[in-house]
């Protein structure tokens, strides 16, 4: 069977869904693999390496393929040139592609989304959602570093000493952590705030200060943070404002599954940092941690300049592209039986990610949005 990785063609993704290095391991389970050209150009992997690792660089690599990968779900145009029951594997936010979805279902396709792999510890190396946010945080902490006219580190010096800076991070899951880790490593001191108990001593661990605030915690289920009340959020804004008021460079990364991201910083308590500090919005994208963050702009608020993000991962593609292809690998093996392609729809992970297949949607949310969709075209 011919996997095919296409070339993508959303604005600003740079990313490609496999490397020549993980071409050969393909091969040797029994596939051929053809890439469209150019595919690797954004990650700044050349044809030519592809070609060398084994693969077939070709145009026409989607409309033989038994199974198509990207990172971006194809649009579509491009979906239209796949034979009925192929596979694809992509990132794909179904519940807000329904158009897609239906398209999918008509097309006969089997459909697999990455962000459906579930958090289970077996799923870990399929796991792209923690992939691409370990490279967003260590984007954040670089941006950060560069943007802040300031040492990260402590240096002593003839001259006198120069202090390090102080950073703050909101949000310790993946990315927030390797945020911490990350500046850490240039040097600066920081603190960390998360309303997960667990959070506290992972900050430590990355050699970081965790912030009590002395608020209960907000756990969900599977060890993720449940939303916060009104009141809750304006308590835990007063408490934290002296801590972004004293820090050189904030990097806020709070998320909660299925929400828009908290408000975690109004723009009064970025108004309070000292002119020349730095804050960045890894949240930008999904409703935004700080009041005020722009989407892939930088804002100046008070004295401060704010950077949100939109599309982080991409901006290191090469890493984020290692890291993907590695995640998208392990789910093509998983899915990998004697005979070659033959997904078991009885696995758990299999099942979670399937959301198009045989004709059917199978995905339980999609599934009730489309229905409610068709009834209401219908009445
Ligand atoms: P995420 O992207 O959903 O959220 C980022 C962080 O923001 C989380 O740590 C969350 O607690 C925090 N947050 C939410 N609301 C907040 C608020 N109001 N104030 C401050 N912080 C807030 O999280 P994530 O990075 O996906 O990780 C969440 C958890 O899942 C972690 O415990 C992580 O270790 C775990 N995890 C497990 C697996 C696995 O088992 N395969 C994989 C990845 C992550």
């Amino acid at each position: 069977m011919l996997i095919a990785v296409a070339r993508e063609n959303q604005t600003g993704e740079a990313r490609v869904a496999l490397v020549p290095e993980l071409v050969p391991k393909l091969i040797t389970a029994g596939y051929e693999v053809a890439v469209q050209p150019g595919a690797g150009r954004g990650a700044m992997i050349s044809d030519e390496e592809y070609t060398a690792a084994g693969a077939l660089v070709t145009e026409d690599a989607l409309s033989s393929a038994g199974l198509v990968i990207s990172v971006q779900p194809l649009d579509p145009d491009r979906l239209g040139q796949l034979t009925a029951g192929a596979a694809t594997v992509s990132f794909f936010p179904a519940t807000q592609r329904l158009t897609e979805v239906v398209i999918r279902r008509e097309l006969q396709l089997t459909s697999f989304a990455m962000e459906s792999v579930p958090r289970i510890s077996r799923a870990q190396t399929m796991d792209a959602l923690s992939s691409q946010a370990l490279v967003a945080g260590y984007r954040a902490a670089i941006v950060a570093a560069g943007r802040l006219r300031k040492f990260f580190g402590l240096s002593m010096t003839a001259a006198g000493t120069v202090p390090p800076a102080q950073v703050v991070v909101l949000g310790a899951g993946v990315a927030g952590l390797q945020a911490i880790a990350t500046c850490r490593r240039l040097g600066a001191v920081v603190k960390g705030y998360d309303v997960r108990t667990a959070a506290a001593e992972e900050i430590r661990s990355m050699g970081g200060v965790a912030i009590e605030l002395g608020l209960p915690p907000l756990e969900g289920a599977g060890g993720y943070a449940r939303e916060m009340t009104e009141e809750r959020a304006l308590q835990q804004r007063e408490l934290l404002t002296p801590y972004i008021a004293a820090a050189d460079a904030l990097i806020t990364t709070a998320a909660v599954p299925g929400r828009q991201a908290p408000l975690l910083v109004t723009a009064a308590m970025v108004e309070q940092m000292q002119l020349g500090s730095v804050v960045v919005d890894l949240a930008a994208d999904s409703g935004g941690n700080v009041e005020g963050s722009v989407p892939g702009g930088v804002v100046q608020i008070g004295g401060a300049q704010v950077w949100g993000g939109a599309g982080v991962p991409s901006q290191m593609p090469g890493p984020a592209s290692r890291l993907y292809a590695q995640n998208v690998v392990n789910v093509i093996m998983l899915m990998t039986g004697e005979r070659g392609f033959a997904p078991d729809f009885s696995d758990e992970i299999v099942a979670s990610m399937c959301i198009t297949h045989a004709g059917e949607v199978r995905h339980q949310p999609t599934l009730t949005l489309i229905a409610q969709l068709e009834d209401a075209s219908h009445e």
